[in-house]
């Protein structure tokens, strides 16, 4: 036998393999990303079937044997089973998960990216707040715990604080009127404004903040964006904007 660990995570994934079984990620705030088998799980009479679908948050008990875990025990927190009751909202949930599981490494311990991910899990789930502003508030926030905030009071080119109307990716903030590269969205005022208010508010004031639904629809549009140029390769973010409706 090995050795038993116990860690409190959410599932960012599951694939099944063989007739019952499936592999796990698991995102934790303690380890970072891991991957585990989930043995029999799908059989009716599993007492771990609820630790296995995305999305279940709970505390897992993981038996370690020659550097492979295996779920031995599950004492479930939160299934956001909400999610299942809106389409919108559980592509945008997916979304988050995905995001999270290309862009996470092993062994890599983050409490605010995953304090930052259920709290928007969990403001997804209620109808009080739009699905896309929620997604678009975790996509620049997520921006910025891996060091990609935008600058947002100068343009990132000449520096001048006026006409801001881009939003640059491989800049790395707004530009100008006058410094428009291949590599950019245009941005309105609203769109500037929200942006900031975003990065400097605390989670809970920014939630109290509600914009129009095309300033939300242009804050997800503008955040997809912006994501997908640092983590393309990893992301099919473009598909969740297609999903979404909202090009
Ligand atoms: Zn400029």
């Amino acid at each position: 036998m090995g050795e038993a660990v116990k860690i409190q995570a959410i599932v960012l994934k599951k694939v099944d393999y063989k007739d019952a079984d499936r592999v796990l990620t698991l995102f934790s705030p303690q380890v970072g990303k891991i991957i585990v088998s989930a043995k029999g799980i799908k059989k009716q009479n599993s007492k771990l079937r609820a630790s296995s679908e995305v999305f279940a948050f709970g505390t897992f008990v993981l038996n370690e044997t020659r550097g492979r875990y295996t779920v031995t025990g599950y004492d479930s927190i939160d299934s956001f089973h909400e999610l299942r009751e809106d389409f919108d909202r559980l592509s945008l949930g997916a979304l988050l998960l995905n995001v999270c599981e290309k862009a996470i490494a092993p062994n890599e311990p983050d409490l605010e990216l995953f304090n930052l991910l259920l709290n928007c899990l969990d403001y997804l789930r209620n109808g009080n707040v739009e699905a896309g502003f929620t997604a678009a508030v975790f996509l620049f926030k997520f921006c910025e715990l891996f060091g990609y905030k935008p600058e947002m009071n100068e343009c990132a080119q000449c520096a001048k604080e006026q006409d801001l109307i881009y939003l640059s990716a491989s800049l790395g903030g707004v530009a100008c009127v006058n410094c428009n590269n291949n590599d950019h969205v245009a941005i309105t005022g609203g769109c500037l404004y929200y942006m900031r208010k975003i990065y400097s508010l605390p989670i809970k004031e920014i939630f109290l903040i509600k914009p129009t639904q095309t300033q939300v629809k242009e804050l997800y549009r503008t955040a997809c964006y912006y994501t997908a140029y640092f983590f393309d390769e990893k992301i099919k973010i473009m598909d969740y904007i297609t999903k979404y409706g909202l090009i």
